[in-house]
């Protein structure tokens, strides 16, 4: 049998401790927004220094533009959120710990590409656009900002295997290493779904259709057996699934009433 010694039965202890606190808690709280910040802005740094961040265009006007409208919406107010455009040709959009947001350049012209969805018959008679639907993307990922998924994740590895204490000087590194591998960014499927949910209250609360949601929802759907690569990424992270659909037309529908 192998021996443990008395500093690894200590943390052992203090894991399996952790773990039975923790049993269905919210492990976001073992990370602080002061934490969450520093990754962010470390994982920010690296995306932006291998992306160009594109300004001046008129796409990056129109992202401005409803990102202006729907931040303040949020409930969260203990982070600064920025949403910048990224020359990425994908279709995609994706948020970092602390606020840091990217909007990937190729959602823009997808949008415009598949409004054909856009018919107020589909949507309970309500009028959508593209710039609803864009908001809805925004406030989506300002929503897993609001409801502290990342610092969730990176609490779930602290009980479960990592270190307990704070994240250290190290940690931090690693984690902004993770994050800033932006086309890997991953949340739990309820996580999803809070994202969905918040982020219509939040479109909605900015005077934006919540029917933005399940129109940029059904235009994934729409495309989703076409192989196209730009979509791979989103559709890994977004499955839009009939479940996720009905959700969101009941809210929309919930919203709008
Ligand atoms: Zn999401």
């Amino acid at each position: 049998m192998k021996h443990i010694t008395r500093a690894k039965a200590g943390w052992l202890a203090m894991v399996f401790a952790a773990v039975f606190m923790c049993g269905g808690c919210d492990t976001s709280k073992l990370v602080s927004t002061q934490q969450e910040v520093e990754v962010g802005q470390q994982a920010a740094q690296k995306v932006e220094s291998e992306n160009r961040v594109l300004t001046g265009t008129s796409d990056a006007r129109r992202v401005e533009e409803a990102a202006r409208r729907v931040i303040p919406q949020a409930d969260r107010k203990d982070v600064t959120y920025t949403v910048k455009l990224l020359d990425k040709n994908e279709v995609n959009a994706v948020a970092l710990p602390g606020g840091y947001m990217y909007i990937y350049s190729g959602l823009l012209p997808f949008l415009e590409q598949n409004k054909g969805v856009l018919s107020s018959s589909n949507y309970d008679g309500a009028k959508v656009d593209t710039n609803d639907v864009l908001a809805c993307v925004i406030a989506h990922e300002a929503a897993h900002v609001s409801a502290r998924h990342h610092a969730k994740t990176m609490g779930r590895s602290a009980v479960y295997g990592a270190a307990i204490s704070a994240l250290n000087k190290g940690n931090v590194q690693q984690w902004a290493a993770v994050f800033a591998n932006i086309d890997m960014l991953r949340y739990s499927r309820s996580e999803e779904y809070e994202a969905d949910r918040l982020g219509a209250v939040f479109a909605r609360r900015a005077s934006y259709s919540p029917w933005g949601m399940v129109a940029f929802l059904e235009m994934l759907a729409n495309n989703s057996s076409s192989r196209r690569s730009d979509l791979e990424n989103i559709l890994s992270t977004h499955p839009a699934t009939v479940d996720r659909i009905k959700r969101a037309r009941e809210l929309a529908k919930e919203l709008t009433k």
